[in-house]
């Protein structure tokens, strides 16, 4: 199901008949059991009306993935927008974001935009910054183009794609170029619909050459922390591989100063996840450093 309109599911075929979209009411015993049908759950439609690009639908697929904000099913990729400049890199904003984007346990490209803006010697020292982090960043201009390409190999080699991050790092401008069709779109459907564009749309997918999609509606823009503190090194990717080989020997250990605790303590954001920490456990004095 790729769009959601007023009380209509709008779902692109797997194999396109005589028609590539068609609109859809639901079924409703698929109600009665309690299973909702969101934008990016893979569906069955019955009672096709090919003249006019209607259908019932009657099954919804099990999830592989549940993403909240926005509501989409079967995401497998989760870009993180960071502007280069315009708004400035912000490092502890930026790591919010990527926190968020890692409790979907999904995988996680981060983005840095706008590198129009900046020389080539900041983004190369931007790039290994987040290579310590333990991220294969892109780095894009909305404006020049710069970097496209391989964003839209990245996004061709993934299922379904949401792009989150603060605003006005360019995200828009980005899907914009990415997908032509998002500027031209009042199509066939529409038209025969005759009502449904007006309404709020909510997240809509769109399809990349391949088959893979990205959803039009940038993703959560509000970064959360997780509220288990337990949980918090996992969503630390550089912390997590060092974690992975040798573990730490406490089960509940926060790696912080247990005595005895195997994690070292020079990774670059150690004080950012010692100060994540401490927000967590609403402490109002700091930790001591060592
Ligand atoms: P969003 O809030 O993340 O969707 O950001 P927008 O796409 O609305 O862009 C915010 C502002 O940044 C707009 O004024 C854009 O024209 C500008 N912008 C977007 N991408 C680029 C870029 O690659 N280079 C430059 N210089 N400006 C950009
Ligand atoms: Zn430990």
């Amino acid at each position: 199901m790729v769009a959601l309109q007023a009380n209509y599911l709008e779902v692109e075929l797997s194999e396109p008949a005589q028609a590539k979209r068609l609109l859809c009411t639901r079924r409703t015993r698929l109600a009665h059991q309690g299973a909702n049908v969101h934008v990016g759950d893979q569906v069955w439609v019955e009672a096709i009306d090919w003249q006019q690009c209607r259908g019932v639908v009657c099954n919804v697929e099990p999830r592989k993935s549940w993403l909240e904000r926005p509501p989409v099913a079967n995401v497998t990729t989760v870009v993180v927008a960071l502007a280069l400049a315009e708004p400035s890199f912000d490092a502890d904003q930026a790591s919010r974001f990527l926190l968020t984007a890692e409790q979907t346990d999904l995988d996680v490209q981060v983005l840095l935009t706008k590198t129009d803006l900046i020389s080539a010697d900041a983004l190369a020292e931007r790039i290994s910054a987040l290579r310590a982090w333990d991220y294969q960043p892109l780095a894009v201009s909305a404006k020049t183009g710069e970097g496209l390409d391989q964003l839209m190999g990245k996004l061709q080699g993934s299922f379904l794609s949401v792009l989150c991050g603060p605003s006005g790092v360019g995200k828009s401008s980005i899907l914009n170029r990415c997908l032509p069709e998002l500027s031209l779109r009042v199509g066939a459907l529409s038209s025969k619909l005759q009502r449904g564009r007006h309404t709020t749309r909510h997240v809509e997918l769109f399809a990349l050459e391949g088959g893979a999609r990205v959803a039009d509606t940038p993703g959560f823009n509000r970064p959360d922390l997780p509220a288990d503190p337990r949980c918090l090194a996992s969503l630390f990717p550089e912390l997590r591989h060092q974690l992975d080989p040798y573990p730490c020997r406490f089960r509940n250990c926060l790696h912080l100063d247990e005595p005895g605790c195997g994690v070292e303590r020079s990774w670059p954001r150690y004080a950012f996840y010692r100060q994540c920490l401490q927000e967590m456990r609403g402490l109002s004095r700091p930790y001591r450093e060592g």
